[in-house]
């Protein structure tokens, strides 16, 4: 069941543009495995049994035709890390990958950001992609968040369940293209007002989506 949710995000992700070629990678955490994506295995042409399992503590590679994603590392901190979250997507999109060009972080000018994501979207520190390096920046940025920019590179999500990790990727990359057609005339959400959204979010709005697959 775990490795269907994989390959059926990994899929999706390919299908609507949220990544080019093999580039990207899914995951999600069982009791102590985490089922994820393998390294640079077209999505057309993954299978379920192309999904690498992998030991939660140790990192271990226990199961899969492919080895796992070379991200591995950032997947697994960001586990450790954060006991709530279930599933994260790490994907090469279009607006979300111009703005990991730049430095600061991305506007909240939108009520789906602040709720889903949770505020302004953080670009890491630039760091070689699969480093533990990476995977420490990413977990740093994704304090509070549901979504994060890494630098010159691309942008993670994360949810609670597959839906809403899915759900997170879609609002941040839609998220940097209203930021970029806003351009510097924007008007900021408050930062009473992103809270109050957020809570909103976690409280009560995202109760179905967050007990889902
Ligand atoms: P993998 O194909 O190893 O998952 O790597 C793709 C990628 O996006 C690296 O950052
Ligand atoms: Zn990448």
């Amino acid at each position: 069941m775990s490795a269907r949710i994989v390959l059926e995000a990994a899929k999706y992700i390919s299908k609507t543009d949220l990544v080019k070629g093999t580039w990207g990678n899914v995951s999600y955490r069982g009791e102590n495995k985490v089922w994820i994506t393998p390294s640079g295995v077209p999505y057309d042409e993954m299978t379920e049994n192309d999904i690498a399992v992998v030991d939660l503590d140790s990192g271990e590679w226990m199961a899969g035709n492919f080895k796992p994603s070379s991200e591995l590392p950032m997947h697994l901190a960001i586990y450790r890390k954060c006991p709530e979250i279930k599933a994260v997507v790490h994907f090469h999109a279009v607006y979300s990958s111009a703005f990991s060009a730049f430095t600061g972080d991305v506007p909240c000018y939108t009520e789906d950001q602040a709720q889903i994501i949770g505020g302004r979207i953080r670009i890491t520190e630039y760091a070689y992609p699969g480093t533990e390096e990476l995977a420490k920046n990413v977990v740093e940025a994704l304090k509070d968040r549901f979504g994060a920019i890494i630098a010159n590179h691309g942008a993670v999500a994360i949810g609670r369940s597959m839906k809403e990790a899915i759900a997170a990727a879609e609002v941040l990359e839609k998220s940097c293209q209203i930021a970029w057609l806003a351009g510097k005339n924007g008007r900021e959400l408050s930062e009473d007002d992103i809270v109050r959204l957020r809570k909103l979010y976690l409280d009560s709005y995202s109760k179905k989506i967050a007990k889902d697959r």
